[in-house]
């Protein structure tokens, strides 16, 4: 059963991409615009820097891949929902959503670059980014009907959100990996890729990354992010990361193509073998996540900050090193919370019968089985 699943996993990813290379679409997402100016610095606003970095990374596509549409969320400095947004690259049926932002800290030494990808939120400090890019719905009318009572600064919200785009969520891990990667190449900061939970990325059904090109709130940064130098080099560095995905999607669609007839088979297969093995008791752990890497490090390393018998498992091309294992939810929240002295980041991971499922999806299991 185990294996029929972990197959159908792997078969199921190149699934989710159908579009021929040669018909191939790019959403790009200018954030906030019009009487949302997003975050503010000292000499200009978010939506100014979003939309120049937006426009050029478009240019850049166009002029480079001639096989790639560009689609814009706007092109000039106006008001769009994040439903509007959602909906276009929907619409336009994208292959892969890019939106643009810059952040803000209250302190101004924060500077440096992070990529989002969808997830749980997973410690405040990220929340509050999730918060601050969620809270423009409130600015939209009817928001509570669009958004189906989703409240920005509620945590619970979030996790309704959870899911829904899983099938996703690994092509947007490589891009924002290729992106943050770029970034440290032409200098810039590398705060990691990140998880989160944004809005607008979760009603998109594409693989979406959110980028957040620096801090505004950094008088160093932002005198960068406002220079057309600096947002030249912003968008040639999305460019590459994009034009390594691309290439990596290629690859894969081409595999898909070739490959369609026995995908289909072992679809067939797991689906009758999962009836029986639905009566038996799924293995629920919960263990938190401290760090990811891409190479495999001794239990003595310094990265460990001496918590011992850390253990691992791999996903996405990372090692992701992980503390503690328990089928109690509210003793992995007591964990967590000791963790994240040292570890800031730290987050909940849950696995059933050692597959990594959403951890909203692990208590729902468990909350069934009462
Ligand atoms: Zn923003």
């Amino acid at each position: 059963m185990k294996r029929y699943i972990i197959f159908l996993l792997f078969c199921a990813l190149p699934l989710a991409i159908m579009a021929s290379p040669e018909n191939y679409t790019v959403v790009i997402d200018a954030g906030h615009g019009g009487k949302d100016p997003g975050a503010l610095g000292r000499d200009g606003c978010e939506k100014e820097i979003n939309l120049k970095v937006a426009l050029a990374l478009g240019d850049l596509i166009t002029k480079n891949c001639p096989n790639v549409r560009v689609v814009y969320t706007r092109t000039s400095d106006q008001y769009v929902t994040l439903y509007e947004r959602a909906k276009i690259a929907n619409k336009e049926n994208g292959d892969l959503f890019i939106c643009i932002h810059t952040n803000a800290s209250r302190s101004s030494s924060a500077m440096g670059t992070e990529t989002y990808v969808l997830g749980l939120a997973k410690s405040d400090a990220n929340f509050e980014v999730a918060k601050r890019e969620n809270s423009v719905i409130l600015l939209e009318e009817g928001y509570k009907e669009k958004y189906q009572g989703f409240d920005p600064a509620s945590p619970e919200s979030y996790i309704m959100f959870e899911f829904m785009q899983a099938s996703f969520f690994d092509q947007s891990v490589l891009i924002a990996d290729y992106v943050q990667k770029e970034f440290a190449k032409n200098n810039r900061i590398d705060r990691g890729v990140r998880q989160e939970i944004f809005l607008v990325l979760h009603q998109t059904k594409m693989p979406s990354v959110l980028i957040e090109l620096g801090f505004i709130s950094n008088r160093e940064e932002e005198r960068f992010l406002l220079s057309a130098e600096g947002q030249q080099k912003m968008a040639q560095s999305i460019f590459s990361a994009f034009e390594r995905y691309k290439h990596e999607y290629d690859k894969r669609t081409y595999t898909q193509q070739t490959a369609i007839k026995p995908i289909t088979i072992d679809i067939t297969i797991a689906a009758v073998e999962e009836t029986p093995t639905a009566k038996q008791a799924d293995e629920i752990v919960y263990k938190v996540q401290i760090f990811s890497t891409n190479k495999k490090l001794k239990p003595t390393d310094a990265a460990f900050k001496g918590w011992k018998e850390c253990s691992f498992y791999e996903e996405t091309g990372l090692i992701k090193y992980t503390y503690g294992a328990t089928s109690n939810y509210n003793e992995i929240v007591a964990l967590k919370k000791k963790v994240n002295k040292d570890f800031k980041d730290a987050f909940i991971v849950a696995f059933v019968n050692g597959k990594k499922i959403a951890v909203g999806e692990a208590r729902k299991l468990q909350q069934s089985k009462k």
